[in-house]
């Protein structure tokens, strides 16, 4: 049953949560979906151009990220990409760490795949968990990473994963990658490091991350790719126990038959997304100035979460005095306007966002949340719109309360 499409939104401001597909991802997508069928594993000719597709998305995938072609393994997404690399790690090392369970440090601000895949682990008895601190600007304390590592190298107990994001999915903060690696090989030469780089490809040349990690998981929705593909590059010699078990694709990293439609259209974004960074950058920034300096002059009481010179381009975070994210969210859209708040709501109570509560803003603060995401889509007509409808709908929640 063919299912109607939502009315499209007036502004859409929630890019960190999807990216529309890009027209060059549908353009290269739809023949693979068509007459390009073909199960890449196959012998015949079908099969051959399936493979062909196939291999030109992964070399033209890896050349993005600065990785051999052979490094990248195809996954269904930044989630999985990511279990992979945690679970696979921890399963691979039980037998040889002298706990029979291995040591995790991760950021506190790290996106529920990597939170929660920990907190799995540690909670089946598979592995430690220690989250290190950040700073009140949603970075990484590098100071607290030193100072860890030192104490547990010292003890005889050093991590054997460190995982922090390249890009923080709230507050868009770019977090030190290439200082983390540094200190991590300097202190504990055998911990492997991972990044989840699934927020920052829009925005940051992936090759200097690759280079100084062992683990990078990409998500193809984020940039302009299809959802449900992704891709974890595996480095220096690193070896997973696979998640998944069957035909032994990827080889035998990851099984089950390719998304080959899928690959590719993840692989042109991810090229279209590069080529024009640069000057995306610069566009996408302005028009973010103009929504953050216009809100910031309309809405009394709304502050910047974290300074921009922290963050991507993209990404506009607000807390708004005295307003419920989830009322206002519900206000935004009625008005056309699709945004986010860090908050989730489960079971009916609504809780302040772990990333901003791990930065030390106060819960009446973070419970004031909005996020607001820009991407290559965005226009300057959305920002008048979301300058139009924002402070209206504050002004409202705030007479009604
Ligand atoms: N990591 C980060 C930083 C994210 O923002 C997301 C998605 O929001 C994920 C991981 C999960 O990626 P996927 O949606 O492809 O499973």
């Amino acid at each position: 049953m063919a299912v109607p499409p939502a009315p499209a939104p007036v502004a859409y401001l929630d890019h960190a949560a999807t990216t529309p597909l890009l027209p060059a991802a549908v353009e290269a997508m739809v023949p693979l979906l068509g007459v390009g069928f073909g199960n890449p594993s196959g012998v015949h000719r079908v099969a051959r151009a399936a493979r062909a597709a196939l291999d030109d998305a992964r070399d033209r995938l890896a050349a993005v990220l600065g990785a051999g072609p052979h490094e990248l393994v195809l996954t269904g997404g930044g989630t999985e990409a990511i279990n992979l690399a945690m679970q696979g790690l921890v399963a691979r090392l039980a037998t040889r760490d002298p706990s029979g369970r291995p040591l995790l440090l991760t950021s506190a601000i790290e996106h529920d795949a990597v939170r929660n895949t920990a907190a799995w682990l540690g909670t089946h008895g598979r592995a430690r968990h220690v989250e290190l601190p950040v700073t009140p600007e949603g970075v990484l304390d590098l100071v607290a990473l030193r100072t860890l590592l030192d104490e547990r190298v010292a003890q005889g107990d050093p991590p054997a994963l460190v995982a922090v994001m390249a890009v923080n999915n709230e507050v868009g903060t770019v977090q030190p990658v290439a200082e983390v690696a540094a200190i991590v090989r300097a202190k504990a030469p055998g911990a492997r490091l991972l990044v989840d780089a699934v927020q920052a490809l829009p925005w940051l040349d992936l090759r200097p991350i690759t280079a100084v990690a062992d683990l990078v998981a990409v998500s193809a929705h984020k940039h302009g790719g299809p959802k449900g593909i992704g891709a974890l590059v595996v480095r220096n010699g690193t070896v997973l126990e696979p998640l998944l078990h069957g035909g032994g694709q990827e080889q035998e990293r990851r099984s089950g038959t390719q998304n080959v439609a899928g690959a590719v259209a993840m692989a042109v974004a991810a090229e279209h997304t590069e080529a024009h960074r640069a000057a995306e950058i610069v566009r996408i920034s302005s028009l973010r100035d103009r929504l953050l300096d216009g809100l910031l002059t309309a809405v009394d009481g709304c502050t910047e979460t974290v300074p921009r010179a922290a963050k991507v381009a993209g990404s506009a975070h607000v807390c708004i005095e005295g307003v419920e994210s989830e009322s206002l969210l519900v206000l935004l859209d009625r008005d056309g306007v699709a945004a986010s708040a860090g908050s989730a709501c489960a079971s009916g109570a609504i809780h302040a966002s772990p990333v901003l509560l791990a930065m030390g803003v106060p819960e009446v603060r973070a419970l004031g949340s909005l996020r607001l995401s820009l991407g290559a889509a965005s226009t300057d007509d959305e920002i008048d719109r979301a300058l139009a409808v924002i402070p209206a709908a504050v002004r409202r929640l705030r007479g009604a309360s």
